[in-house]
Order: C-alpha cells, then structure tokens, then sequence
C-alpha cells in the first residue's frame, strides 16, 4: 500500500493525496510533477527508475472493499527531503536520462 507521502522531496512543495502534480517511482520516492520534468528528467536519484503520476486515494470507500479510502486509510503525514547534493542528481539524471526507464 502507498504511503502517499505529503511533499515533494526536492523543491518541499505539498503533495496533498488528490494532487494531480505527485509523481512517484516504484519505491514511492515522491516528486512534483515539475521537479521531474525540469530537474529530473524522469530519473529518479534513489533508484534510477522512471516515474508515474501517482494514483489518487479515494476520500470514501465506495468500491467493494468498505474499510479502504483515505478516511480508513489515511495519507502519510512524515515529510521526506532528498538526501542527494544538486550534484549527486545531475550526475545521476545526465547519465541515465537519455535511457527510456524500460531499458535502465
Ligand atoms: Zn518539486
Ligand atoms: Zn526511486
């Protein structure tokens, strides 16, 4: 299950659980969607995988599973900040971002 974290972890801006701005890679390292596009260019620094919009939670369970959505299943409240340097990314970004994340 998503933690849904509530920032993004570069630029520190919120992430609220229906933003449609949250990017996140397969280990929900969580970005704007702005961060990912500019500076990142779709690499993730963590992993080096690509990143995806980050499914919104439904505020009320109304599918067939009553106790999910965010009132039973609320979002992350711990803000997350990168522990990699500007120059850690770029390096990172200038090495792998001509590489489609499928071919990583
Ligand atoms: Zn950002
Ligand atoms: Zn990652």
């Amino acid at each position: 299950m998503l933690e849904v974290k509530p920032n993004c972890e570069l630029c520190d801006r919120d992430l609220p659980p229906a933003s449609k701005e949250a990017m996140i890679c397969s280990y929900e390292c969580t970005y704007c969607s702005d961060c990912v596009e500019t500076t990142l260019h779709n690499v993730c620094p963590t992993c080096g995988g690509g990143f995806t919009m980050r499914p919104i939670r439904p505020v009320r369970a109304e599918g067939g599973q009553a106790n999910l959505g965010l009132s039973n299943r609320p979002a992350g409240t711990q803000r997350y900040h990168t522990k990699w340097s500007r120059e850690q990314i770029d390096a990172v970004v200038s090495r792998l971002k001509n590489v489609p994340p499928e071919k990583r």
